[in-house]
């Protein structure tokens, strides 16, 4: 029978929304990839984007793909550098994946002649990264199962062999529970694990060097399980860099730091999230600190319009530039300087290959934007960029830095110096013209956006949102240069320029602050928002204690804030205890008349107990504080009050849970173990939370 027009149509209508249904939607994001650009939809790039990794593989020839679960960019770097390293040195034919681009019913006929490895990083309270949260649920879930039916005690994935590595940080009670579960949750379904898991720890400072030690027992194991043959490594491309010599940086379609097509074509559009930054005027900027040499910046971003909304305790993200001195360094060093302005194109030379950036675009828009040109610098790539010295004799000096961790402690990580001020000292200026652009492409990371826990109570102030920042400048003896960070610096800069300061740029740093195209004129910054689980209790009756020295105080203001103006809405607030710390009264007690304030819109509901170190003969810190009132918190801990814990990670974040665990075993009379015991569980419960940093 033949089908009329009707049919059809009712029949296409269908079949779109069949597909629609059981694609989830990834086709239709493809329009929303925030690097979608119109070369790379013009060749194809990003066409056709299959959910299914093996088939994936098969198509594009693959035998080993790298998964990764990454949060700030790192396990993601780690993933391609052992990508690449694997096809350089041994021939494998391998793809990079993010873990969220894929599903994985179907790893059960994952092929034995290939391999899966994972490099994942742990995020917060031991938790996967945003990425990874899908797969870590599908395959340490209890109830597990592939498309193929086979149950979890068949060991479905005895075909799989696969190599992992965690990126952790040891400060943290979960340290590197991602690959330590993922892994066992793998072996438990059968699949074969070669050569042990790594695990890098950010906590001591090591994961770089974690990551190198780890890697070369595992390529042994895994060239013995596969077969495979070392050969002398070539460096081959993963980019290709055109010149477009017919376009000009003018040109409507180039891409001058927008971060996708939205933003080039005109006004941006939301939604605004972490592919898709809102470009939000600062409301509002001062400086909070009353002494010269240090600074800390509060700021109002006015959101309001931008359809983007935050709850008390999450966190703003802002997306850096790169400070022009570092930019004209880089561009000089590397010798493109003289070409900062071309059109470029580019394009992954291998379709799984992702352009971390949209294209066409311009040298300098890749170094300014997208580049984390001022980070410090890997051993690794040292190595890798070393066959490109200008000379011999720096090529010697390089091999040697790349391969002895000492060496490269004390002629590079000591001067804290980044890229392209370390290729200008060792070249004495001259020009690194022979490295090719797609290997700073591939071995720096891409520029990450920054977080900054919101200072300001979304019932207060639901279309502004407050940041507290104290600003990086970090001067180290013997080092050639002051350590400016890169996005608090920016903001700085912003802060300057909003107050018309005569000297906006007291460093020299020439931000480009009107963004690309202008499109940041006047005071506007690139943000999106980012939903965090640390939150008031939903009973304001509650009572709250609240331990945040410096600008870990950043969340609390928002708390207190809610919570005054509860009590004037005349809401039964509970009481509301909050510890802070600082060098100096004078010079870094920052919002001391709003505390004063709340005192009076809270009452005796509001406690404050303040510790400066350096006032007097003895240095005073929040845990001696907490100390000193261990009766008290203990007595509302036992009234079910929550206890938070902001600012830093390494050091005071530990130290708090360790004292915390101490005054309740004194003040119940209980062993030190039980007391542990007890802020484990008030931890499970959500009653012990901790924004750390
Ligand atoms: P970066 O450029 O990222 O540099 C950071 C540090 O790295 C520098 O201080 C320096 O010591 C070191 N460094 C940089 N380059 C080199 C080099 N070449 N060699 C050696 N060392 C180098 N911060 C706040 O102030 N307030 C907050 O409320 C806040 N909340 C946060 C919440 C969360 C969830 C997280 C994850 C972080 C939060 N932070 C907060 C920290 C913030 O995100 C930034 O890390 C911080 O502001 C520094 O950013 P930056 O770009 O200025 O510095």
């Amino acid at each position: 029978a033949q089908l009329d027009t009707l049919d059809i149509v009712v029949l296409v209508v269908l079949l779109i929304g069949t597909v629609a249904y059981f694609t989830k939607g990834t086709y239709w994001a493809v329009q929303q990839d925030p690097y979608s650009s119109s070369l790379a939809h013009a060749n194809g790039a990003k066409a056709g984007k299959s959910r299914n990794i093996l088939e994936k593989m098969e198509e594009t020839g693959k035998n080993a793909v790298v998964f990764y679960g990454s949060q700030t960019g790192t396990a993601e770097d780690y993933a391609s550098r052992l990508a690449k390293e694997g096809q350089s040195r041994f021939g494998l034919k391998t793809m990079v994946a993010d873990l969220e681009d894929y599903e994985y019913e179907n790893l059960d006929e994952f092929p034995d002649d290939k391999v899966a490895f994972f490099v994942l990083a742990t995020y917060g309270e031991g938790e996967p990264t945003d990425n990874a949260v899908e797969f870590y649920e599908f395959i340490h879930g209890d109830d597990v199962s592939f498309s193929s039916g086979k149950a979890a005690d068949e060991k479905p994935l005895s075909t799989m062999k696969f190599v992992a590595f965690g990126l952790g940080n040891n400060t943290y009670e979960h340290y590197n529970s991602m690959v330590r579960n993922v892994t066992a949750s793998l072996e438990k379904l059968g699949a074969l694990k070669i050569g042990d898991a790594g695990e890098g720890d950010d906590g001591a400072g090591t994961m770089e060097e974690d990551f190198l030690a780890w890697k070369e027992p595992m390529w042994t194991a895994l060239s013995e399980a596969m077969g495979l043959e070392e050969r002398e490594a070539v460096y081959e491309p993963v980019f290709e860099i055109t010149e477009e010599e017919d376009m000009s940086a003018q040109s409507d379609e180039v891409f001058l730091g927008e971060p996708n097509k939205n933003h080039l074509e005109g006004a941006s559009k939301g939604p605004y999230n972490a592919h898709n930054p809102f470009i939000a005027p600062i409301a509002e900027s001062k400086e909070i600190f009353h002494v010269k040499d240090r600074n800390c910046l509060h700021m109002e971003i006015d959101i309001s319009g931008s359809n983007l909304s935050y709850t008390t305790g999450d966190h703003i993200a802002v997306w850096p530039t790169n400070p022009g001195k570092e930019v004209d360094r880089f561009l000089r060093v590397t010798g493109i300087d003289s070409k900062r302005d071309k059109v470029i194109a580019v394009k992954g030379l291998d379709p799984t290959a992702k352009v971390p950036f949209p294209s066409p675009t311009t040298y300098e828009a890749v170094v300014r934007y997208h580049m984390e040109i001022c980070a410090p610098v890997s051993r690794q790539f040292i190595a890798t960029l070393a066959p490109f010295s200008p000379n011999d004799s720096i090529k010697e000096e390089m091999t040697k830095m790349g391969s002895d961790k000492d060496y490269f402690q004390q002629k590079v990580s000591n001067l804290s110096v980044n890229i392209s001020q370390l290729l200008e000292i060792l070249s004495n200026g001259e020009a690194w013209s022979k490295i090719p652009f797609s290997l700073f492409i591939e071995g720096l990371h891409k520029i990450q956006p920054r977080y900054y826990s919101i200072s300001s109570s979304s019932m207060v102030q639901k279309d502004k949102i407050s940041i507290t920042a104290v600003v990086e400048s970090v001067e180290k003896p013997g080092a050639p240069h002051i350590v400016k960070g890169v996005t608090t610096n920016y903001l700085l800069a912003l802060k300057q320029k909003q107050h018309g300061d005569p000297e906006p740029d007291p460093y020299g740093m020439n931000y480009a602050l009107n963004g690309p195209r202008n499109k940041y004129d006047g005071v506007h910054v690139p943000v999106h928002v980012r939903h965090s689980n640390f939150k008031l209790p939903s009973d304001p009756s509650k009572p709250v204690i609240m331990v945040g020295p410096g600008t870990g105080v950043a969340p609390f203001r928002g708390f207190i804030q809610e919570r005054a103006a509860q009590a004037k809405a005349g809401q039964d607030v509970g009481k509301t205890i909050l510890f802070f710390g600082c060098r100096k009264k004078a010079e870094d007690f920052i919002y001391e008349q709003e505390w004063e304030q709340y005192k009076q819109d809270l009452g005796d509901k509001f406690e404050m107990h303040v510790a400066f170190s350096r006032d007097g003969p003895q240095k005073v810190y929040v845990q001696h504080k907490l100390k000193e009132s261990a009766a008290e918190i203990d007595k509302l801990l036992q009234q079910k009050a929550y206890f938070y814990v902001c600012g830093d990670a390494a050091n005071m974040a530990r130290e708090v849970n360790t004292l915390l665990a101490q005054v309740i075993a004194e003040q119940r009379g209980v062993p030190e173990s039980k007391g542990e015991e007890i802020v484990k569980s008030m931890r499970a419960s959500n009653q012990y939370q901790e924004d750390v940093w």
